[in-house]
């Protein structure tokens, strides 16, 4: 039925190291909302936002960071560094009162685009739990 077949091309998904959308959006290839842009890092808006700030930030060199859960003791320094980012973005949206960091890995956690990246989020009220 359609709901396994789509468990089993997120499985597959999730363990492919195949290219995704994010490297057209690397390349410019894509036009998206840049917010905030260094050597290692880029910060776009999410085309489907889920709240009045939603800013993915990426990685600009992947390294096997399809998921968080493939992190390993040399992505410390980019680890870091999208996390420094995550509040560079939250300071130039005006939502460093209240913003979260999520970062959703694999199908149990809907992730769907397999380059990680945090989504930051802001501009309501957010509740707790998440969904
Ligand atoms: P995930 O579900 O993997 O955690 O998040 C992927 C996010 O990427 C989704 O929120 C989705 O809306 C966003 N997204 C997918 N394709 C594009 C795109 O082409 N441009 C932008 N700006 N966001 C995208």
């Amino acid at each position: 039925n359609d709901e396994e077949a789509a468990a089993k091309a997120a499985a597959l998904n999730a363990r492919s190291e195949a290219p995704t959308i994010f490297d057209k959006i690397i390349a410019k290839e894509i036009l998206s909302s840049i917010v905030y842009e260094d050597e290692k890092v880029l910060a776009f808006r999410d085309i489907n936002p889920q709240a009045p700030v939603h800013v993915l930030i990426i990685p600009k060199f992947r390294d096997g960071l399809t998921t968080l859960a493939k992190a390993e003791a040399r992505h410390g320094d980019i680890l870091g560094h999208l996390l420094c980012a995550s509040k560079i973005v939250a300071e130039k949206e005006g939502i460093l009162d209240g913003f979260r960091v999520v970062i959703n890995n694999g199908p149990g956690a809907c992730q769907s685009v397999y380059h990680l990246h945090l989504h930051v989020l802001g501009g309501r009220q957010l509740k707790w739990p998440p969904g």
